[in-house]
């Protein structure tokens, strides 16, 4: 099919075979101005021009796992390392109310220095102080019961990029104690638990091949998460793939304009990593369908340290006491900012 007459059609039906995937993701660059049009249009539709914020709390940079393209990997002992208490994040929640903001994304490594019940009373004290705002929880693969112990202790959504859907190549871009398996069976106990479930993927990550990007597509109609995830892959110097190189930002913006049109209400951040690639970067994430910003509430002197991969953006309009310059940004283009949890829904967007 004409490639144009496939975007129509995917704009119509919200469902794409491994064919028409692979087919867009080939070919969907040539035809960028349509998609990212199609994509604001959805967008709009879902949410108006309402921009969703989610203050991000990078609490730990501990982590047990040594994930190849990552910059607080284990094995990384140029990464200095730091944790905060459980003040320390009721005071950035604090900050981040006064600022806006009704989400809090607690992310980190995989540290278990925090015990699931540090954990649990953690989220219990944020939803004590603000109980009008949503939790989320990012900090990686736990067993059942552990995800249940968060969810029950106030945790709404959890995000677990699953990487990659290909399991071979997953065992390239981990060690073999990791698997994708396990990762997208985290993803499916997460979203019967209730959670508000988020997955994702990077682009270009090496040896990625288009097929295998097909195949997020098709891993991801099969899930239905309600929160995407994806940027594109940036190398960290201090890791094996330091001289990799980066991702594509025009296939990201492809892939999120796709997705948008694929899943029409889904929460899709314009990420940091797309921010960090390119001026303007999420202002294009916008432009092509994304409807979340996720501005770093990190304490300042810890916000350089959060290096997943080189370069990454903390200053500026990324982080959150900026949101008044984040919000000019997005004005220019003709969205706003608002300040609400931001739940998943299906309900289309009426004026309020
Ligand atoms: S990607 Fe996540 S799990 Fe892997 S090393 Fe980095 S922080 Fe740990």
């Amino acid at each position: 099919m004409d490639t144009a007459l496939l975007i129509e059609k995917l704009n119509n039906t919200h469902s794409l075979n491994k064919d028409e995937a692979l087919q867009l993701i080939k070919q969907g660059a040539q035809h960028k101005n349509l998609l990212f049009a199609l994509a604001q249009q959805t967008a709009q539709k879902s949410f108006g021009r309402q921009i969703f914020v989610r203050g991000l709390i990078e609490f730990t940079n501990y982590c047990k796992n040594d994930c190849y393209y990552c910059g607080i990997r284990r094995s990384n002992k140029n990464a200095a390392r730091y944790r905060l208490t459980q003040e320390e994040i009721l005071e950035c929640c604090r900050a981040g109310y006064g600022l806006g903001f009704r989400t809090f994304v607690l992310q980190g490594g995989e540290d278990y220095f925090y015990s699931d019940e540090d954990i649990a009373a953690i989220v219990r004290a944020i939803k004590a102080q603000h109980p009008d705002c949503a939790v989320t929880l990012s900090i990686g693969e736990r067993s059942r019961e552990t995800y249940a112990l968060w969810k029950k202790a106030g945790a709404d959504r959890y995000l677990l990029r699953h990487e990659t859907a290909d399991c071979a190549h997953y065992a390239k871009l981990h060690p073999a104690e990791l698997s994708a398996q396990n990762r997208q069976n985290c993803l499916y106990t997460l979203k019967e638990l209730g959670y508000q479930a988020g997955a994702g993927f990077m682009v270009g990550s090496p040896y990625q091949t288009a097929e295998n990007l097909a195949d997020d597509l098709m891993f991801l109609q099969k899930l239905r998460p309600q929160m995407i995830g994806i940027g594109p892959f940036i190398p960290h110097h201090d890791t094996p793939f330091k001289d990799e190189p980066a991702g594509s930002v025009e296939l990201t913006l492809v892939l999120l304009a796709v997705l948008r049109l694929l899943f029409p209400h889904v929460l899709l951040p314009a990420t940091t990593a797309l921010g960090t690639l390119a001026p303007g970067g999420r202002l294009l994430g916008i432009k092509a369908g994304a409807n979340v910003i996720m501005p770093n509430l990190s304490p300042q002197n810890v916000r350089g340290k959060y290096l997943l991969y080189d370069n990454k953006l903390h200053t500026g309009a990324e982080a959150a006491e900026a949101l008044n310059e984040l919000k000019r940004e997005v004005a220019s283009i003709g969205y706003r900012i608002v300040s609400a949890r931001g739940d998943y829904t299906e309900e289309p967007w009426t004026q309020g």
